[in-house]
């Protein structure tokens, strides 16, 4: 999954062109950069290379939902329906923003499940953002229906599945807008750094002057730009752009090591006929990033989990069910409101229903659930060994099972 583990010569010829001149700023000093405009660059290159008419980059995957948010006209009261599997990015966004998360089941696609979503909506939803988890991708056209239906805005959280598509397109250019992010561990980085997608000329000026302190850009120097609304730095630096724009000229074949790499290993657990794995909406699509597979019980799924720990096969799977970032059971921060800033009553009562709210139907699924983690530098060697210790230590704790059983 990580573009960090093809770091090389091309990243350091970007970033050596910025440091040559010292303009790390993306905006303004144009004669002294000497033709260098990474972000711009790497804003055409995002465009070019999935589809989308409109690209923003900001300083990381958050700001770039917050600022989506924001220019959406999502603020104050608005309820933002989102899945209770995530990371934690996501809520953080909504609240930033003075908007109340609704989070809902999510089904074995890892994604929202669209029943619950219908079942959420209230007078108060103007959003669904479904997050497209693990390198694949969330029902869009049953949300999309909803979306119409309602109403409402579809802002797509595609931070961790850069290079999934959908029925062709890819994730995070469907909706009104979509995020992805480059922060060290995605698909491609750019060490921090995010990106809002859009096909709207309107959404994507007022992403452009949000993340900048409201500038116009249109004035003869930054000093001369006017100030149509109330903006923040959320600026990427033009060596983010620069580490960016190395990698993006890599994501196909990043891409297609994925891909390649999730195959053979799958091969090797399609040998444990008790293993199923994740829905995937579109399959073609999937950018196989993340394997994720489904294990009989939690019980089995915990004792797979401890046998690979034992052998020392554990780093790179992931158990969501204990993970502190990934999953509602253990955002015990946000159920107690430990905020900082102060949130308004809205907020506060949402978050406070979250302590009693039921998702027994995303921990049956979650709490069975682990997903590896696809390297891109694996040799076919590596996997096989990988796969069959997998194998190995899975059928181990099966046989066990059964014998107790
Ligand atoms: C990584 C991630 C984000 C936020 O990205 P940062 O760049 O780390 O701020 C948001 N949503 C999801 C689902 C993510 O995985």
């Amino acid at each position: 999954m990580p573009g960090y583990e093809l770091f090389g010569a091309e990243e350091r010829k970007e970033v050596n062109d910025v440091l040559e001149t010292g303009i790390i700023m993306r905006y303004g000093f144009d004669g002294p950069r000497k033709g260098h405009w990474k972000a711009k660059e790497l804003e055409a290159a995002i465009c070019e290379t999935f589809g989308s008419k409109y690209a923003q980059l900001t300083s990381s995957g958050t700001t770039a939902l917050s600022t989506a948010m924001a220019t959406l006209g999502i603020g104050y009261g608005d309820e933002i329906i989102m899945p209770s599997f995530t990371f934690v990015a996501s809520f953080e966004a909504v609240l930033s923003v003075g908007a109340v998360p609704v989070l809902v089941d999510i089904d074995e696609s890892l994604t929202l499940n669209p029943e619950a979503v219908r079942k959420a909506i209230t007078p108060k939803t103007k959003c669904v953002m479904p997050v497209h988890m693990c390198g694949s991708m969330a029902w869009i056209d049953e949300l999309k229906q909803i979306c119409d239906e309602h109403k409402l805005i579809l802002l797509e959280d595609a931070c961790q599945s850069i290079g999934a598509t959908y029925k062709g397109k890819s994730v995070g250019t469907i909706g009104h807008a979509g995020t992805f992010s480059f922060d060290f561990v995605k698909t491609i980085t750019c060490g921090e750094g995010g990106v809002i997608m859009t096909n709207s000329e309107d959404l994507y000026t007022k992403c452009d002057g949000y993340t900048d302190h409201g500038h116009d850009h249109l004035g003869v120097d930054r000093g001369a730009d006017l100030h149509p609304f109330i903006g923040y730095n959320y600026r990427i630096s033009e060596l983010h752009a620069a580490v960016g724009l190395a990698q993006i000229r890599k994501v196909g074949s990043f891409l297609e090591t994925q891909k390649k790499n999730y195959k053979l290993l799958r091969s090797y657990l399609e040998t444990v006929p008790e293993i199923t794995y994740r829905v995937i909406p579109d399959p073609a699509g999937d950018s196989c990033g993340q394997l994720s597979w489904f294990l009989p019980t939690e019980d089995i799924a915990r004792a797979v989990v401890a046998e690979m720990k034992a052998q020392g096969i554990l780093p790179g799977n992931f158990y969501w069910f204990d993970n502190n970032w990934h999953y509602v059971r253990k955002w015990d921060h946000l159920k107690q409101v430990k905020s900082l800033q102060s949130l308004s009553p809205l907020q506060t009562a949402a978050l406070q229903k979250l302590q009693t709210q039921d998702f027994s139907a995303s921990d049956a699924i979650i709490s069975r659930c682990i997903s590896t983690s696809i390297s891109l530098v694996w040799t076919e060697e590596q996997i096989k060994e990988k796969g069959e210790k997998m194998v190995a230590a899975i059928q181990k704790v099966l046989k066990a099972q059964q014998v107790s059983a």
